[in-house]
């Protein structure tokens, strides 16, 4: 990954760039805290899975993804085309996962 504050390559678990010293954000607070999520991921998931906010579970959104659980299971699947409109839009736009750190 690369420091978001001097751009200097660092190692992906590094909790702390060796370059300028400014803390990466990770490694923090809480297990999930350490590792990034794969946009790549994001976005299949987003697409395929989206429905039921898979995408948004994996990335830390899990209020997000529990409306668009509820929506598609609510509406016996009519609402997922909402869903999937306001998924594409999310794909489109989110960079970060819930914790701020930029997807991989
Ligand atoms: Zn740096």
């Amino acid at each position: 990954m690369y420091c978001n504050h001097c751009g200097s390559q660092i190692a992906d678990q590094a909790a702390i760039c060796v370059k300028c010293g400014v803390a990466t954000g990770r490694g923090a607070i809480g297990g999930d805290a350490t590792k990034s999520t794969s946009r790549i991921l994001y976005v299949l998931l987003g697409i395929f899975l989206g429905y039921f906010g898979v995408h948004n579970f994996v990335a830390g959104y899990t209020k997000n993804a529990i409306i668009q659980l509820v929506i598609t299971i609510c509406t016996c699947g009519i609402g997922a085309l909402g869903v999937f409109i306001w998924n594409v839009v999310e794909i489109c736009t989110v960079t970060k996962d819930a914790n701020g750190i930029p997807f991989s």
